[in-house]
């Protein structure tokens, strides 16, 4: 391939549901692009996840632009129906995409942007979206004793399903729905307290017979910025609320040290622990930005509904909340980068420098 095969109006970083989404927008705009993944295989990080991982949304809340999701509208899809559905919408809609290509690189130069890969390839572009994903770096809280536990620690991250637990007394440690759900699941083989710093927020799956999402919907909540400063309510259709009630698993408020063989409680009593599993969330994993005004002193990413705030031509498609409440999801990402289209336009239509105002 020679160098003029390496440039293009965007390269979007990231083949998941947010890159193909982003995919999507650029192909009906006739944009000369490509998509980097550096998975070898389609689906962005839906293999990763848990095995039973079954969607929070139902199909018809599931779909990225242009492709309906397969199946009854009312059902959740499962992990390996949301892999096979990404296969095939880049495949429907042709979207260019190389598998196996890890950007290690964006630099900005005067007319755009060059992005090196790990196997040292360059791509040049005159903007780029950032595709990569929000759930890719575990994030582990700084816990007192955290370093002299002799047990298992574990992240959400790399629990696949609950057979090497089995008889285990294990501390799931959050309150959002992949602490609850592996609690559940896990409580069916292995004994297990769910420890929470805050209250768990329930929010009934289904209202008066209709999805949560579709009252979302309904009412216009989801498009504002109100949800954006709640926390994420465990979606449930009784089950777990009844499994609490029940004993199945146990929730006590957070732990305050861990020793070598367990835990202490907030009272004091120190309970003996195999297994700590940590479903405490993620952290922005954008190493190969570094260089670039992107982020603040608090690791959060400077940007306005997907535009950065001050490096013109950089996108971002899927960050957590970065328009609303479903951006981070399945449903919310077409939308997202949708919006971005007329600013990247623009930006496309005019010389411009790298460093300067947003698009
Ligand atoms: P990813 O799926 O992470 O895809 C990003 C891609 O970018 C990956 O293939 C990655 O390899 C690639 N990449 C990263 N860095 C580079 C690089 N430097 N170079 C090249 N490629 C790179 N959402 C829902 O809508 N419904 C749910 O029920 C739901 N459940 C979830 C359950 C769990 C346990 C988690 C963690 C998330 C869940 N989500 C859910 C949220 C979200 O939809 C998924 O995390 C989804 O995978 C995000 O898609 P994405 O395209 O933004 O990122």
């Amino acid at each position: 391939m020679n160098l003029m095969d390496q440039q293009f109006d965007v390269v979007v970083i990231g083949a998941g549901q947010a890159g193909l989404a982003s995919g999507w927008h650029l192909k009906q705009q006739g944009l000369n692009f490509m998509l980097l993944d550096e998975q070898r295989r389609p689906g962005g990080n839906w293999r990763n996840y848990y095995d039973s991982l079954e969607l929070f949304s139902p199909a018809a809340y599931s779909a990225l632009p242009g492709m309906p999701f397969p199946g009854t509208p009312g059902h959740y899809p499962s992990r390996d129906e949301v892999v096979r559905y990404l296969e095939q919408y880049a495949d429907r809609f042709q979207l260019p995409v190389r598998q196996g290509v890890r950007v290690t690189r964006v630099m900005g130069l005067e007319q755009g942007f060059q992005i090196t890969t790990a196997s040292g390839e360059c791509y040049q572009a005159r903007a780029v979206i950032v595709a990569s994903g929000a759930f890719s770096r575990p994030y582990l809280p700084d816990i007192p004793g955290r370093d002299n536990f002799n047990g298992t620690q574990l992240h959400s991250a790399d629990y696949r399903h609950g057979a090497p637990f089995r008889d285990q007394r294990v501390v799931v440690i959050g309150a959002a729905n992949s602490a609850v759900q592996i609690a559940h699941e896990l409580a069916a083989v292995a004994e297990v307290t769910l420890a929470t710093r805050d209250a768990i927020r329930f929010a009934p799956q289904r209202i008066l017979g209709a999805d949560f999402h579709t009252w979302l919907k309904w009412t216009g909540l989801e498009k504002t910025g109100w949800l954006n400063d709640q926390s994420t309510p465990v979606l449930d259709n009784g089950t777990y609320r009844k499994a609490l009630k029940n004993g199945y698993f146990k929730q006590r408020p957070m732990f305050t040290k861990i020793t070598s063989t367990g835990v202490v409680w907030a009272d004091g009593q120190h309970e003996a622990v195999d297994t700590l599993l940590f479903a405490t969330g993620f952290r922005p994993n954008l190493p190969f930005l570094e260089g670039l005004p992107v982020m603040d002193e608090t690791g959060k990413v400077m940007q306005r509904d997907g535009r950065a705030s001050q490096v013109s031509g950089l996108y971002f498609v899927g960050l957590p909340k970065q328009r609303n409440f479903a951006s981070a999801t399945l449903r919310g990402v077409g939308p997202d980068a949708g919006h971005l289209i007329p600013h990247l336009l623009r930006h496309l239509q005019r010389p411009h420098r790298v460093l300067a105002s947003p698009a």
